[in-house]
């Protein structure tokens, strides 16, 4: 499947090598298939647990939708707990909220660990309203995210000018999100757990259904045999047949980003947060570590890739970001692409065990917190491999009612 169109920026902010070590047949605990951040994150914290653990990626590790991701990680997803409590109940959704709290730390926990820092840190989010009505909703949410310890708070219209240089009837700010550069930080772990953790990685694999036979748990394709234990699948937008159909809400949609030339520090916008809104299609926008600004959104019903369009609509989304500030600044895009993206139709992702076949383990953390989703998705995963999996997370398992016991 094309992922995107135009031209991506972070794969120009580190060159490697492929990273294959071997065509050898190997025996592991568990083997993955998808190098991608979700697919690499599960990697690192089984290899770093002592288990054995081999990764097939089709083409080069880091290279699909993680190497699209604009790095904006936090706790609160594009359903409001409230709405998710709505749409679901107050327990789960709390429950929800508070495991994406928490996935924030084992992704900083990792990047402590890597040999260098892949761009991640800290950072404060404003979400703002679009209108009068939905700030009322915003306290609600604020409301809900105070009631179980989430560090979220409701700013106003002058708070957002005065300190933060933005325009909007008022917002919520979560505080103590992350940002980072996906890309480094999935060939860092990639480099790190091979070598500290024995990680046995093949590039330039795509695996076919045919190459699994889950009677006798081996894969083998071409001269590459893997007797393994259990499975992860962590293949992104692309499910392999007989995973999709239990995937039944996902839907691929497109989306724009944009990342300009760097700004001097001075100019930073925004520098002290990373801003979304709840307006829909929304627009979203941070500033990276080298002064450039990021910006994404436009999200349409549409799967037909356009390098052209993508260069148009990000000087449209530039304009966006020029129209909510309060001292607007010159912005000259370096980067615009257009890509796909997957969403849930009901706001979570999938984890869990296929419901037919219990060794093998689903790693599809689609919706736009996909990154919060892959850690929570590893946390899952090192519990799946070592056969103590928490029944508290069965709503997100795959073929389940998405409901708490
Ligand atoms: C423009 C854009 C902006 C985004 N911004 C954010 C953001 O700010 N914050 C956020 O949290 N999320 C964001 N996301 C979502 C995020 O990119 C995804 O959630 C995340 O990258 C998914 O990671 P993954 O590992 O599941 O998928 P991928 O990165 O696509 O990895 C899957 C891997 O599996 C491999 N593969 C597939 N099939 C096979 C096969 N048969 N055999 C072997 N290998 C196979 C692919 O080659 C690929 O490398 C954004 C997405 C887009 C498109």
């Amino acid at each position: 499947m094309e992922l995107y169109k135009g031209n991506r920026y972070w794969p120009t902010t580190w060159q490697t090598n492929s990273m294959s070590l071997s065509r050898t047949n190997s025996t592991c605990d568990v083997a993955i298939i998808g190098g991608g951040i979700s697919g690499m994150l599960s990697a690192y914290v089984l290899a770093r647990s002592g288990l054995k653990v081999t990764l097939f990626e089709q083409g080069r590790i880091g290279n699909g939708s993680t190497s699209l991701n604009t790095g904006l990680i936090q706790y609160m997803s594009d359903d409001l707990l409230i709405d998710l409590a709505e749409r679901f109940d107050l327990k789960t959704a709390r429950h929800f909220y508070w495991a994406s709290f928490e996935a924030l730390d084992l992704l900083e926990e990792i990047a402590v660990e890597l040999p260098q820092n892949p761009q991640l840190r800290r950072n404060n989010s404003i979400y703002l309203a679009a209108d009068a009505s939905e700030l009322s909703r915003l306290g609600e949410e604020a409301l809900a995210h105070q009631a179980i310890g989430l560090p979220t708070r409701l700013i106003d219209e002058r708070e957002l000018a005065d300190r933060h240089h933005l325009r909007a009837t008022g917002a919520l700010m979560t505080r103590r999100d992350l940002e980072l550069n996906p890309y480094q930080f999935t060939r860092f772990m990639a480099e790190t757990a091979m070598e500290r953790y024995g990680l046995v990685i093949h590039e330039d694999i795509q695996v076919r259904e045919s190459d699994i036979d889950l009677n006798r748990k081996i894969l083998v394709h071409g001269e590459i045999t893997c007797q393994f234990d259990r499975l992860l699948l962590a293949t992104g937008y692309a499910p392999l047949p007989f995973v999709r159909s239990h995937l039944p809400q996902m839907k691929l949609i497109s989306t724009f980003a944009c990342i300009t030339q760097p700004l001097a520090k001075s100019r930073l916008i925004p520098s002290d947060c990373m801003v979304w809104e709840s307006a829909r299609p929304y627009l979203y926008f941070r500033s990276a570590m080298d002064g450039r600004l990021i910006v994404g959104g436009a999200d349409e019903e549409n799967t037909r890739l356009s390098a052209g369009k993508a260069a148009r609509i990000g000087q449209e989304l530039l304009h966006q970001v020029q129209q909510r500030l309060i001292e607007p600044s010159g912005l000259i895009p370096e980067f615009t692409y257009e890509a796909i993206f997957s969403e849930s139709g009901d706001g979570l992702p999938y984890l869990g065990p296929h419901p037919h076949h219990p060794e093998v383990f689903l790693l599809h953390g689609i919706g736009g917190n996909g990154t919060v989703y892959s850690a929570i998705g590893a946390k899952l995963a090192l519990q799946f491999a070592q056969g103590r999996l928490d029944p508290a997370f069965r709503y997100l398992f795959p073929g389940q009612t998405r409901t708490l016991t």
